[in-house]
């Protein structure tokens, strides 16, 4: 179950005086089990109606129910605010570091023009310039921890997603019984048009240990699994998260988001398209050129 959180400035504006008893009440129970001092307006948190429905108003009331989130309900309310998300001129979600591609959505992918300033950080691989100090420094506490850590991709251009696109419809077009038009619309449904591999951001790194070996249950791949937000990554395609990433999971690819999204991310095992979505439009709007 999903349940898209509200953004907690607009909460601020407005209250709600009806049917908010239960919630409310609920509210103040989590809060005190997690002892937290301050009660904040009624729908600060968003609770799953479910939930709440199944409580009377004078259970939650006097306390005794042992109030638990339901399975898959992610709570956001400890989202970090919104302007400790940017820095620089751009602030909140409109930050380089949370551009948005994937293949679910196709108003989530990168144009062909799409080419950020990018330095070599090592073997000839490329990433955005702001980030690589990031990334060597990651790529430093693996080996510094004593694992064989490679990179295996960073960027990917538009031109070779173009490529590659062309290369597999054209092989499913040989197969026969269909139009090449048809292929290509096939392949498009499969996420992989051109702009659509986040490789292109330039902030998304492949890695692999000294074997090549690149799986969830690599050791070093775990070894950075656990420590990747200390240095701005995320795991980008965890398994069990592809309903919302549009993405099959992959071992070994991480992306660079910075320091506050990646611990939150990380810590709520989410992913970044989830991570946005707990924002309000209104909150920013996604760079897509
Ligand atoms: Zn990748």
């Amino acid at each position: 179950m999903r349940i898209k959180p509200k953004n907690p400035k607009l909460i601020k504006a407005r209250r709600i005086a009806v049917g908010a008893v239960a919630a409310c009440a609920v509210l103040t129970v989590l809060l005190a089990n997690r002892g937290g001092d301050t009660l904040p307006d009624e729908d600060s948190a968003p609770l799953p109606e479910a939930a709440v429905a199944s409580l009377s108003p004078e259970d939650a009331i006097t306390g005794e129910i042992d109030w638990q989130y339901p399975e898959g309900w992610i709570d956001y309310s400890d989202l970090p605010p919104l302007e400790s998300l940017g820095d620089e001129s751009v602030q909140g979600l409109s930050n380089w570091r949370y551009l948005l591609v994937n293949g679910l959505d196709r108003s989530n992918y990168l144009r062909s023009n799409y080419y950020p300033e990018m330095t070599m950080v090592e073997n000839n691989y490329y990433f955005q310039t702001r980030a690589a100090e990031d990334l060597t420094a990651f790529l430093a506490a693996a080996r510094d921890a004593g694992y064989t850590v490679r990179i295996s991709r960073t960027y990917l251009s538009y031109a070779d997603q173009r490529t590659r696109f062309n290369g597999m419809a054209s092989t499913l077009y040989d197969q026969g019984g269909m139009t090449l038009a048809e292929a290509e619309e096939r392949i498009t449904a499969l996420g992989y048009f051109p702009g659509a591999d986040e490789h292109q951001t330039g902030l998304a790194v492949n890695f692999e240990d000294g074997n090549g070996e690149r799986k969830f249950s690599t050791p070093v791949l775990e070894w950075m699994t656990e420590h990747c937000a200390e240095y701005g990554f995320i795991l980008r395609f965890p398994e069990g998260r592809e309903a919302y990433t549009g993405h099959e999971a992959e071992p070994g690819h991480y992306r660079y988001v910075g320091q506050v999204a990646a611990e939150y991310i990380m810590r709520k095992g989410i992913t970044l398209e989830e991570f946005k979505d707990a924002y309000d439009e209104e909150a920013g709007t996604v760079i897509v050129w």
